[in-house]
């Protein structure tokens, strides 16, 4: 928990004595606070995709903050922000990160970068090992790919309902492909659709007109489901048509796939993004957050940076009580 202008804020959790609960983002692993009854720090689109994705109406406990708090976006998926408090007693400003991307995506605003004093930053990619290849070329090989498969059958995608398949879609689109999407997915896509973000798709579960014309050729389905297995063979012998799948995550080398392909397409950011984003907050002090935050101190202290996994009492609770004593 992060102690700061007389607030106890929760970061992405669900903690006792908290007046606030930040949820950065909606994915699942960000969201445990929305069970709580405690008032909710999040985005508009945030609110929004928790209640098409999950049914759970949070707009009667959106926090009031009176400017205490701000947020800025973190380029990760639709809605997510990054947290900035400027503490008075401390006098120090706080940024957390939650999730964050560096580069353009096309479906979530670029990520806004302020100057801060402690960065809490996410630690989902903490080894210098992994490097993520170049966007653009991995983008051009899933078009390429994605072309060439549809010539010999039909083309099946696994990816996150909320992120990943947005930013597929709109690759896709760009070669003039209308994907069939899950039931989940659709319903994701409508709250990035009240948000601004166009995208091409249908789907059994909606009323396109193009559905059935879609399905009598070769397409490209998107699914959020794993192992992609039973679904290809089902697909195989309801459409008697050759099946190729692939997935698109960051996740590829971690994660055992059934895919023929395996696309890294991330919308987090690596190791090498990660000293990016720090080098640009001109962070003096660096607290890793989540389950690698060990590690990825470790490795950013090899690469010269004053860093240490979260901790509210070493960091962020006691320098607040030593200025409190020295104002006594
Ligand atoms: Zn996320």
């Amino acid at each position: 928990m992060l102690y700061a202008n007389g607030l106890g804020i929760s970061l992405d959790k669900r903690e006792k004595g908290s007046d606030i609960d930040f949820v950065s983002h909606a994915h699942t692993d960000h969201m445990a606070a929305v069970r709580s009854t405690k008032h909710i720090l999040a985005s508009d689109e945030t609110i929004d995709l928790i209640s098409s994705i999950h049914g759970i109406d949070l707009s009667d406990r959106k926090a009031v903050t009176d400017g205490k708090v701000k947020m800025l976006d973190s380029g990760h998926i639709l809605g997510s922000k990054q947290l900035v408090v400027d503490d008075e007693v401390s006098g120090k400003r706080i940024t957390y990160s939650g999730d964050f991307q560096m580069l353009p995506q096309r479906a979530s605003n670029l990520i806004e970068i302020d100057n801060t004093d402690i960065l809490i930053i996410d630690s989902t990619y903490p080894d210098p090992a992994r490097r993520f290849p170049d966007k653009a070329e991995v983008e051009s090989l899933i078009q390429k790919w994605t072309e060439s498969m549809l010539k010999k059958g039909i083309v099946l995608f696994g990816a996150f309902a909320t992120g990943k398949a947005q930013e597929l879609i709109k690759i896709l689109n760009e070669i003039n492909v209308l994907p069939v999407v899950s039931k989940k997915i659709s319903q994701v896509n409508k709250a990035y659709g009240r948000a601004g973000y166009d995208l091409d798709y249908c789907s059994a579960y909606d009323n396109n007109p193009e559905y059935e014309t879609v399905i009598r050729g070769n397409f490209v389905g998107i699914t959020e489901k794993h192992p992609l297995y039973d679904l290809k063979e089902l697909m195989h012998s309801a459409h008697s048509k050759d099946v190729f799948t692939a997935v698109a995550t960051g996740m590829v080398n971690r994660t055992p796939f059934d895919a023929e392909a395996r696309f890294v397409l991330s919308d987090h950011a690596d190791f090498y993004q990660s000293t990016e984003y720090i080098d640009a907050t001109e962070a003096k002090k660096v607290l890793t957050y989540g389950p690698n935050a060990k590690l990825f101190a470790s490795n950013l202290s090899k690469h010269g940076y004053d860093a240490e996994p979260f901790s509210e009492y070493l960091w962020i609770k006691q320098p607040l009580l030593e200025a409190n004593e020295a104002e006594l």
